[in-house]
């Protein structure tokens, strides 16, 4: 990279952190009005420079609309039309596919300025996404300026150039999905400021607690069981992170971070662990709170509607059924109203940090995976934490997974820790107890399998539940709730 490129790079990344400081009482306004300009302006270029936006936002005064009067978008109909979607005119889908399955491509830009990634597929087929780098900034910019701590460090303060921020990233192996293209993406210029470690939660866990024992890091962020798989080997000795004294926070991200699961992290740790909720559609979507467990949405960076099955939406306070995202930093290929299958809530109070964005408070698993019990011929969610709780009594358990295989009846999958082993009618015990005390007592058939290690799914996750029979009958099914509007 030239010193010119470097420069503005380095002049784009610091303005950006300057202006996403987190509004606090009184800035609000301002916050608005950045995110309405922004909202127009992306309508406008959409309508101009997308042929996909150009049919769809046809007859619709892009000045003046109000967001409910334009069409929804669902990632099948994004998919299909990717081509027509993207503003850069010589943007193809079947070239944006060749270049990620060649891994030697990863972290590179293509075409020199487009950074790209693909989702898992757990949630169905896997969305391509296409940015450039002043969306990637923005991204590390409201990651920096918010949020967490590093940031009160961070650039353009000059200590940081002696004493870099350590962090920790453990994900997967290297790939194009979002939480390691994003990192891969990292601006150069803002290297110096940061030493990056990059860990699998596929390697072994001998050499994962080795590396973290030698590098001593400032800044975890991982996926929940990873966190917590690692909780489990700080509270067994083998990880000195505590002891080490440098560790400021950890980050969970992708996956929920139910309460019970973050104070153990934090009992084993002694840092708070914040809670992150993005996509790949849009990896700047909110920044975790430094204090409590929820995630400030970025307001003037993305619109995030919490909406019921029929896109009305839904008080703060109460979950939807989904959200409907509209990203305002992604010019490439604009994403607006777009529905992801998240049950999210929005705290209908402000956040004692003081910042002022609104709080999403929490983000319930994907519909698909809520397990539920049937009562007196009524259905009812049964929240993951029955098991939960219960679990936290065996401290021989190293990984544990609840499958819903009918109805009223569950699998617990627990692995024991290494050189300790479990007994199944503890297990089942504790669990008795637990759903006993909830008002559950003898509702449920519960079948423990103990197994050596629950392995992650493709995508490096570890679900704690997995519901293989789907939501029950008198509720709605899962696609009554894609839209069905036709494309104009
Ligand atoms: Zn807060």
């Amino acid at each position: 990279m030239g010193i010119l490129a470097a420069a503005s790079e380095l002049l784009e990344l610091s303005t950006k952190l300057h202006k996403l400081i987190p509004p606090r009482t009184g800035e609000v306004d301002r916050t608005m009005e950045l995110r309405e300009e922004r909202f127009r302006r992306l309508l406008r270029f959409a309508r101009e420079n997308s042929p996909f936006y150009k049919e769809r936002l046809r007859g619709i005064d892009v000045d003046t609309c109000a967001l409910a009067d334009l069409p929804t978008l669902n990632k099948p109909q994004m998919m299909a039309n990717l081509d027509d979607i993207f503003t850069d005119r010589t943007l193809r889908r079947s070239d944006i596919e060749a270049f990620i399955a060649d891994h030697a491509n990863i972290g590179v830009y293509f075409k020199g300025k487009y950074a790209l990634c693909h989702t898992s597929g757990s949630q169905g087929q896997p969305a391509l996404v296409v940015q450039d780098k002043h969306a990637i900034i923005t991204s590390f910019a409201a990651q920096f300026a918010r949020g967490n701590k590093v940031r009160r460090k961070f650039l353009p303060h000059i200590g940081r150039l002696v004493n870099p921020a350590r962090m920790v990233i453990i994900t997967q192996r290297p790939g194009f999905y979002p939480s390691s293209t994003f990192f891969n993406y990292f601006p150069r210029v803002a290297r110096p400021y940061l030493k990056l470690q990059r860990m699998s939660v596929f390697d072994p866990i001998e050499e994962i607690v080795q590396r973290l024992n030698d590098f001593q890091p400032t800044f975890i962020t991982g996926y929940t069981s990873s966190l917590e798989y690692l909780a489990r080997e700080q509270e067994a000795g083998r990880l000195k992170l505590r002891e080490g004294g440098k560790l400021e926070q950890m980050n969970s991200m992708s996956e929920p971070l139910p309460p019970p699961v973050a104070e153990r992290i934090e009992n084993a740790f002694g840092v708070h662990v914040t809670n992150s909720y993005s996509m790949a559609e849009c990896m700047a979507l909110s920044c975790g709170c430094p204090v409590c467990r929820g995630s400030h949405l970025n307001s003037d960076l993305a619109i995030l509607e919490v909406v019921d099955a029929n896109n009305n939406p839904v008080p703060n306070g109460t979950p939807g059924s989904k959200v409907l995202l509209t990203n305002l930093y992604n010019f490439v290929q604009p994403i607006i109203r777009y529905e992801i299958d998240d049950m999210v809530t929005i705290s209908p109070r402000p956040c004692t940090c003081g910042n002022v964005l609104p709080l999403i408070e929490s983000v319930g698993g994907r519909a698909k995976d809520q397990l539920w019990v049937e009562i007196n011929g009524r259905s009812r969610d049964l929240p993951i934490y029955v098991f939960l709780a219960a679990l936290d009594n065996e401290t021989d358990l190293a990984e544990h997974q609840i499958l819903q295989t009918g109805v009223n009846t569950f699998v617990l999958r627990a692995a024991a820790q290494s050189g300790k082993q479990l007994s199944p009618e503890r297990l089942h015990n504790y669990i008795k107890q637990s759903l006993a005390s909830e008002g559950l007592g003898g509702v449920i058939n519960l079948e423990i399998e103990l197994v050596d290690r629950i392995l992650p799914d493709k995508a490096g996750k570890v679900s704690r539940a997995k519901n293989l029979i789907g939501p029950p009958s008198d509720q709605p099914p899962e696609n009554s709730k894609a839209s069905s509007r036709v494309i104009a």
